[in-house]
């Protein structure tokens, strides 16, 4: 059996194809559009559909199943609330339109819960019953498995990890809201911040760093690049960035009783391994139980995860 997993991100739609090994023996990748409406992105998921079977010297004949990972709250394939994906904000079937374009059955998910059923099934997490993923990147995702399935929640919404409120009245979140872990570790917020430091008269190098790599914002490789040369401005953002996501993490495993935890996304890839241990160190304070247990591993699929993750949940459509 031969499925297809998308994986639909604000700036790439990553697309791979998943043999019976759980193997990828087909890529492909294009830039998500930034205008228009839902139907010029399903468009371009369907493109990058085709372009993925080719790159496997398949037919689409060959296909049995179409899974796709997007932002936004999932409900029986309709997508909604995704604010960084154009006409995704109202709700729509995002299942029916792709399903009609390509003719097979499509399974449409949350795509950081596409990347923690990757990561369970065949990454840094196998064999777990109960596991968090948190994708630390522009913002801070999490996807839950407990008692070895995906759990959504009530309505879709589960697994908002970043939205966690760590300390209340505390810094503005890109939600809106105050205090959430997000405020403090997704890269958005900490650019913000960066962004204010300068205004306020302040020195950092982000940006300098960010121009001299020719990028437009600063990546978790401009991040990583400034804490390398010493920049005490990105040393403390970074400090902050470890303690949010340590309380986080600590506070879901207080809930949850976690085998373990996932750590993966841009932030986490770049910055390493002293990164995921600084989050390590940090949390066992706040770990009820004693002694902890609980282990905090990095993401093995790195960028191809949550395509992974949709491949396979498609086949249970086959
Ligand atoms: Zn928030």
């Amino acid at each position: 059996m031969h499925t297809v997993g998308v994986d639909l991100g604000g700036t790439n739609i990553g697309t791979v194809v998943l043999d019976d090994d759980d193997e990828v023996v087909g890529y492909a990748k294009r830039k998500t559009p930034i205008g228009g409406d839902h139907h010029g992105v399903v468009d371009v998921i369907t493109a990058s559909v085709h372009d993925a079977v080719d790159d496997a010297d398949l037919s689409l004949k060959k296909i049995d199943a179409v899974g796709v990972g997007t932002p936004g709250v999932v409900v029986d394939g309709t997508v909604g609330d995704a604010s960084n994906v154009p006409g995704f904000q109202e709700r729509f079937s995002l299942a029916d339109l792709v399903s009609d374009l390509v003719d097979k059955p499509v399974r449409v998910v949350n795509d950081v819960t596409a990347g923690a059923v990757a990561e369970h099934r065949s990454g840094a997490g196998r064999g777990w019953q109960h596991l968090l993923c948190v994708f630390a990147g522009t913002g801070v995702g999490g996807g839950l498995i407990l008692d070895g399935q995906i759990f959504e929640g009530a309505h879709g919404g589960a697994g908002e990890f970043g939205h966690q409120v760590i300390r209340q009245g505390g810094a503005v979140c890109p939600c809106g809201r105050r205090g959430c872990v997000e405020a403090y570790a997704g890269r958005q917020a900490m650019t913000l911040a960066a962004e204010r430091e300068i205004a306020s008269g302040g020195t950092t190098i982000l940006f300098d760093v960010m121009e001299k790599k020719g990028k437009p914002r600063p990546t978790s490789g401009v991040f990583s690049e400034a804490l390398d040369r010493g920049d005490v401005f990105v040393a403390d953002l970074i400090d902050d960035c470890i303690s949010a996501l340590a309380v986080g993490i600590a506070s879901s495993v207080n809930l949850l009783d976690l085998e373990g935890v996932v750590l993966g996304g841009g932030l986490a890839d770049k910055l390493g391994e002293p990164f995921r241990a600084r989050i390590e160190a940090a949390m066992q304070p706040h770990l009820f139980f004693s002694p902890p247990k609980v282990k905090l591993v990095s993401a093995a699929l790195g960028d191809n995860g949550g395509a992974i993750g949709a491949a396979l949940l498609s086949r249970e459509l086959a």
